[in-house]
């Protein structure tokens, strides 16, 4: 596994690596890696020659009153795993390596979609997250760039970059990895406190609720909305920030959910912000 820190070291690797006809596969991260970053490393090492990751924590995409300095971060282990795992080219730029100049001026605008769902709770998020992958699918120029489910609106905006501007990467997005208590993987839940924890799984079993409701022939997003909050209003450590249900397409919010209705849920377990959501149809 090459370990690559600059850019002139990324086109070192990728000369290396490229030899003829390759497919490049790219899984962008921000490290403090789990089995859900994994599986995005299982899915491209299926659908190409060559996997690259990148770790790198994006200041662009952290509000002021966000976690950007406590995220967290263990380098020796990211590598650790990712060799287990077969990656072949690890790039972890510093700062100064993604941004030489500096905060970019010229940005991605994420567009309406980017002000839906966690975009109206966190402003300039996506456009520093669809900032960032444009930097990395052009310093990469990958055949194919894998996302995750976990961050739903994030996948589908990248996915309407990549198609909108003509980017010419394959998007695929990976589904949810959870743990046994159906939990989302995340490097926050490292934040949580042991009753925390306990309460968090909460989120997926309210998301089930709504999910059975819908199985069970309700359409109407209001009784799917109220499914899942009963549940978690059990729950006295999570206060929930929004729970939508919305076309997956266009991240509307519909009054009566379909075959492409996604409830998606950002809920605060303590201090921690976490995200899940469920495919309805
Ligand atoms: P992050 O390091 O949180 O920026 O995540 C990097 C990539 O891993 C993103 O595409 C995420 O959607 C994906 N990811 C994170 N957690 C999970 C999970 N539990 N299951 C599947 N994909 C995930």
């Amino acid at each position: 596994m090459i370990v690559a820190r600059t850019r002139s070291e990324l086109a070192g690797a990728q000369q290396a690596l490229r030899r003829d006809g390759a497919r490049f596969g790219l899984v962008p991260t921000m490290g403090y890696l789990h089995e859900g970053h994994l599986s995005l490393v299982d899915l491209v090492a299926a659908r190409t020659d060559v996997v690259a990751v990148s770790v790198f924590v994006n200041p662009l995409q952290f509000g002021p009153s966000e976690d950007l300095a406590t995220y967290p971060r263990d380098e020796a282990r990211d590598l650790a795993m990712l060799e287990a795992r077969g990656a072949h080219l690890v790039f972890l730029p510093p700062l100064e390596e993604m941004y030489p100049e500096g905060p970019p001026a010229v940005r991605v605008d994420p567009g309406p979609l980017g002000h839906r769902l966690c975009g109206r709770y966190r402003p300039g998020h996506f456009s520093g997250v669809l900032t960032v992958v444009a930097k990395l699918l052009g310093l990469f120029r990958p055949d194919v760039a894998v996302f995750g489910r976990k961050d739903f609106q994030q996948e589908a905006l990248i996915r309407r970059m990549v198609s909108d501007l003509d980017m010419g990467t394959e998007i695929v997005a990976a589904p949810i990895v959870r743990e046994d208590d159906g939990l989302a993987m995340s490097s926050r839940n490292s934040y949580l406190d042991v009753e925390e924890r306990v309460q968090a799984a909460v989120i997926h079993a309210g998301l089930q609720a709504a999910l059975a409701r819908f199985r069970e022939g309700v359409r109407e997003s209001e009784m799917l909305v109220g499914a899942f909050a009963e549940v978690v209003a059990a729950a006295p450590l999570l206060d929930v920030q929004y729970a939508e249900v919305v076309d997956r397409w266009s991240l509307e919010s519909v009054e009566v959910a379909d075959e492409r209705a996604v409830m998606a849920v950002a809920v605060f377990c303590g201090k921690t912000r976490l995200i899940d959501n469920v495919e309805l149809g």
